[in-house]
């Protein structure tokens, strides 16, 4: 690892009148999520380093990869601004850095599928449709060649909703918001962000990938005996009290106030000092387990749904208290940069586009549900 400095920043500002980002030659935006060194030193101008990480290409060769140093400026000012790098004076070049530029449909020609409206038959995904990234493309190949599939054998269509997978938020925000810059997929794009978790994407996936014929029997199977399980051992927490004799000298060792009276295992295992192994500490519990022969997998899963199930009832509310509040107006002259904790690419499009009410806000690519959060605490609701 190693950094940039001011020397290095001045060497690469003396070419940037002939870089094709700057002097007009490229004209569309670069990709916000990971810009180029000369976007770093013009975007980010107070800070006097940036990070490079120095990757190796491979055993065989003394090939680095220069990441963090991204850069469309001319061939002798990255050959000159590199030496300048500590721990570079005397790196040798293989290849200069360039830019590409690509152009794309707007997405919200697409239907839910993929399939663009206007021809039938033919699907998009990728960048094609205005997204950056790796997972962002295959996510869309799988679902345009399912669909794909599913239309020539006369099949309904396979469409992921917003609180499925975060697909179904990708290929939304897409089709329904288009996009003005390369597309990346976050999780803070998404309203159900708890809902959305890897240990239960395959309880939320593999019935549907089974319906289609992608997933195995076996796997249907299995994913369908760990949620029985796990369900079932949380119904036991609900339903099985601890007495204070009990609960509370584990209770004590975890540093959490004992209990006065007898209480649900549901409740109290919902404590935050409180972890899997500490269930098992209980007798009940460890006899309940072996009982029933949980595997690791199964009791984490049953932890997580106790730990979560407040959070999960807070998310929807939330959602629940944003579509209530969709008509709500924004004044005319709100001043969004005085909002400290909305992210940066929130406030520059409210800033630009100055929606009218909540709902027009919340449609703006790049605006997420969570900006909108923020937004309606400002605005006192
Ligand atoms: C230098 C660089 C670094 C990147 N780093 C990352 C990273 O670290 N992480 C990340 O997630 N993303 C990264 N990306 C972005 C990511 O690579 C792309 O967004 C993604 O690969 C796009 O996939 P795609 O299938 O849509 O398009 P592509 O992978 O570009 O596939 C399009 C294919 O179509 C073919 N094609 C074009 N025209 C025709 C034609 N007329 N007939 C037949 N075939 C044609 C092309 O040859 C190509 O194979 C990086 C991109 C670049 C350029």
């Amino acid at each position: 690892m190693t950094y940039t400095s001011l020397d290095v920043h001045d060497i690469l500002r003396e070419g940037f009148d002939r870089s094709p980002m700057f002097n007009g030659r490229i004209k569309s935006l670069g990709p916000r999520y990971c810009p180029s060194i000369e976007d770093k030193i013009n975007r980010f101008a107070d800070k006097e380093r940036h990070q490079l990480f120095i990757e190796p290409e491979g055993w065989n060769t003394v090939e680095v990869y220069v990441n963090g140093f991204s850069t469309s400026l001319p061939e002798d000012i990255q050959f000159k601004a590199l030496r300048s790098v500590e721990g570079f004076e005397k790196v040798k070049f293989f290849r200069p850095g360039y830019a590409i530029e690509y152009d794309y449909f707007p997405p919200t020609q697409l239907k839910h599928t993929l399939e663009t409206k206007l021809i039938e038959g033919l699907y998009f995904a990728g960048q094609i449709n205005g997204t950056t990234g790796y997972e962002e493309a295959a996510s869309q190949g799988l679902m345009a060649g399912i669909n794909a599939h599913l239309k020539i054998n006369e099949k309904e269509p396979m469409i992921l909703k917003r609180d499925e997978a975060y697909i179904g938020v990708l290929i939304d925000d897409l089709i329904t918001k288009g996009t003005e810059e390369p597309y990346r997929m976050f999780t803070s794009r998404a309203e159900y962000r708890t809902l959305l978790r890897q240990d239960n994407a395959d309880n939320r996936l593999t019935p549907k990938s089974f319906q289609i014929g992608l997933a195995s029997q076996e796997r249907m199977r299995r994913m369908e005996e760990k949620f029985s399980k796990s369900d079932a051992m949380v119904s036991f927490f609900k339903e099985t009290s601890l007495t204070t004799a009990e609960a509370n000298p584990i209770l004590q060792e975890k540093e959490s106030a004992p209990i006065i009276q007898s209480d649900k295992m549901f409740k109290i295992f919902s404590r935050p000092q409180l972890n899997l192994d500490d269930f098992l500490k209980f007798d009940k519990v460890k006899q309940y387990a072996e009982e029933n022969n949980l595997d690791r997998e199964i009791l984490e899963q049953a932890e997580i749904q106790v730990k979560y199930s407040g959070y999960i009832e807070k998310e929807r509310n939330n959602a629940d208290k944003l579509t209530r509040l969709e008509e709500l107006k924004i004044p005319e002259d709100f001043d969004y940069n005085k909002i400290k904790s909305m992210s940066i690419e929130a406030k520059q499009k409210l800033n630009k586009i100055r929606p009218a009410t909540i709902s027009q806000a919340s449609r703006i690519s790049g605006v997420s549900p969570s900006d909108i959060s923020v937004l309606l605490i400002y605005m006192g609701r």
